[in-house]
């Protein structure tokens, strides 16, 4: 049966390879919806002529009229590296959480149209339950600089769920944790592609704080091998439900796997940690595995290996 699916955030990161997987699919109208302030079209290129395939330029904060019936949205949309989400950008962010929130949930309404929230493991804060599971209720500071991007998707997941409770909308949450993978924007500040982009440019890596904090990072085609799933689950399987790969590894063991993979001669230099930087995260995915018959297949080595691949090329300009 043919679809027409609406993805928020569609030329970012995660976006643009979701809409390259869904549209695989024949069955499968996109409509691929962006401000481009962290996307980029390029991320999408080999998709515009696609007559299945449609952009549109719109920032989620202002409400959206789609006049073709939509069957389902992904609410992808917010900057999510903390350069780019915090700062000069913090009201902007909490906004897009907030008021992006709201406007695709009307939607959805307006279209009876099931809808996906990317909510995210840092509804989780500085975590005190280690590793996380889906019931822990976080600690997040609510004044802080990533407050704009905890709270704005805490926020997001409320109003998820009451327009579920009082409009009986169809709604799924999953929470991301760390994610990487090819179109990733090198520039954007998060540490694997600082790591990878600084080596491969021959630079020294940077490393925030002593390095002990730990991240588990999973691979962009497992994460999007489970939102798809997630969205097809029964229509009794709200979440939230965690997406992330449980390999946990601190900050210092990935710079020493990107430096041995491209230059083991390089070295790091230490920085300030930035503040409400979590110590820890690792999500337990048993409910994922439960519910939802996923688990992340590829393991970190393999991973930054086609990562590196990627941006290599994308440094050359072969990309
Ligand atoms: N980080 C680092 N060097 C960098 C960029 C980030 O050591 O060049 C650290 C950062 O302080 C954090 C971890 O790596 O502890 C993950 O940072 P990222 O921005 O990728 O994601 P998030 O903090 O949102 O989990």
């Amino acid at each position: 049966m043919s679809k027409t699916i609406l993805i928020t955030g569609g030329t970012g990161f995660i976006g643009s390879n979701l809409c390259k997987e869904l549209i695989k699919d024949e069955n499968n109208r996109i409509i691929c919806v962006d401000n481009n302030y962290t996307g980029t079209l390029d991320n999408v290129r080999e998709l515009l002529d696609n007559p299945r395939f449609k952009f549109i330029e719109h920032d989620i904060i202002e409400p959206l009229n789609i006049d073709e019936k939509i069957d389902e949205i992904y609410n992808l949309a917010c900057p999510a590296s903390p350069p780019a989400y915090q700062g000069d950008r913090a009201i902007f962010t909490t906004k897009t959480c907030v008021y992006g929130a709201v406007n695709m949930l009307e939607l959805a309404r307006k279209h009876d149209a099931k809808i996906l929230q990317s909510s995210t493991s840092e509804v989780y804060g500085e975590p005190l339950v280690h590793p996380q599971v889906e019931t822990y209720r976080g600690n997040v500071n609510p004044n802080g600089i990533r407050a704009c991007y905890d709270e704005g998707k805490r926020c997001a997941e409320s109003l998820f769920f009451d327009y579920h409770r009082i409009y009986d909308l169809k709604i799924k949450v999953i929470r991301i944790f760390n994610t990487y993978g090819p179109f990733m924007d090198p520039n954007d500040g998060r540490v694997v592609s600082n790591f990878i982009c600084q080596a491969l440019g021959g630079e020294d890596l940077t490393i925030y704080g002593d390095g002990s904090q730990t991240r588990s990072f999973c691979y962009v085609d497992d994460l999007i091998d489970v939102i798809i799933k997630m969205m097809n689950s029964e229509d009794e399987f709200l979440g939230p439900v965690n997406t992330g790969n449980p390999g946990e590894f601190t900050i210092k063991e990935l710079a020493d796997l990107v430096r041995e993979k491209i230059n083991k001669d390089l070295k790091v230099v230490y920085k300030p940690l930035p503040a409400d930087d979590p110590t820890q995260r690792r999500p337990d995915i048993t409910l994922a595995k439960t519910k939802l018959n996923w688990e992340p297949k590829v393991k970190l080595s393999q991973g930054l290996d086609m990562t590196i691949e990627y941006f290599d090329k994308r440094l050359k300009g072969k990309i």
